[in-house]
């Protein structure tokens, strides 16, 4: 997707992508092999409280997931969690509307949809179940 950073200042990056306890364990060994870098969980990541049970999201330092750089850009972006990928769908059938690819149309109708798909396939099921997540 074509993102103009200067129009939402990375406002995806502003939400918290939550993961289960694999799938961090899983970006973790990614953003090793991929960046050579080596990620302390209790440093990057917070724990999040669910109804279903207990995932993990990334640290948000003043209002920005702890992975924006300077530039705004995300420093472990081929490593990124599925979440961050599918944005700016937030659910099965739900986009965040203040994302400025959604509006009129600028987001191509079977990209939204193979957005959604995705969505619906690689969403683990207990994160599509929760409504509120507590971080703790
Ligand atoms: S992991 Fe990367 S893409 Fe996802 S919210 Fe953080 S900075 Fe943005
Ligand atoms: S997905 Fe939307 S909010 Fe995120 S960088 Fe692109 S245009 Fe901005």
């Amino acid at each position: 997707m074509d993102c103009d950073i200067r129009l939402c200042d990375s406002l995806c990056c502003r939400n918290c992508a939550v993961l289960t306890g694999e799938e961090v364990a899983e970006l973790i060994a990614k953003v090793k092999k991929e960046y050579a870098l080596e990620l302390d969980p209790k440093k990057y990541f917070r724990k999040a409280k669910g109804e279903q049970g207990t995932y993990f999201a990334a640290k948000m330092i003043k209002g920005q997931c702890i992975f924006l750089n300077k530039e705004k850009r995300c420093r472990i972006y081929r490593c990124r969690p599925t979440l961050c990928e599918l944005y700016p769908v937030i659910d099965v059938d739900a986009v965040d509307e203040r994302c400025p690819a959604v509006g009129k149309n600028k987001l191509p109708a079977d990209m939204l949809a193979a957005l959604k798909k995705r969505y619906s396939e690689e969403i683990d099921d207990r994160i599509k179940l929760e409504q509120v997540f507590k971080f703790i």
